[in-house]
């Protein structure tokens, strides 16, 4: 399958890696939209939200527990940050390979545009 996030899974795409176990990986966002952007990513291609199952479950809570961690870390619990998943097109998704951004180090604004 020709997707970027299985290529730095498997190693073929450099990444920064920040973290990683068996389930999940997580590396610096190369365009970062704030002064921490990590994406979070199950090793297993999901393409998106909508193609989560019922055995997934548990990895999308693991997801969340490794964003934690980064958010640590990084120095950005106790301020606060935004851990976002787009979906689609509206949703402003472009990597179709299921992937939770951790944004933090700088105030956000709601509504998101
Ligand atoms: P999306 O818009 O799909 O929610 O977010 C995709 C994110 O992946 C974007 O923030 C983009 O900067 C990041 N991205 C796309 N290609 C690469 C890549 O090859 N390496 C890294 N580290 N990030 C990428
Ligand atoms: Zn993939």
């Amino acid at each position: 399958m020709d997707c970027i996030f299985c290529k730095i899974v498997d190693g073929q795409i450099p990444a920064k890696i920040v973290y990683e176990d068996d389930k999940a990986i997580a590396f610096e966002d190369v365009n970062p939209q704030a002064p921490v952007h990590v994406l979070i990513i199950p090793r297993k291609h999901i393409s998106t939200i909508l193609d989560i199952e019922e055995e997934d479950k548990g990895l999308i809570g693991h997801m969340y527990s490794v964003g934690n961690e980064i958010a640590k870390r990084k120095n950005i619990d106790s301020r606060g940050f935004r851990s976002v998943m787009n979906c689609n097109e509206d949703g402003g998704q472009a990597v179709f390979h299921l992937h939770l951004h951790i944004l933090g180090g700088r105030s956000m604004q709601w509504p998101p545009g």
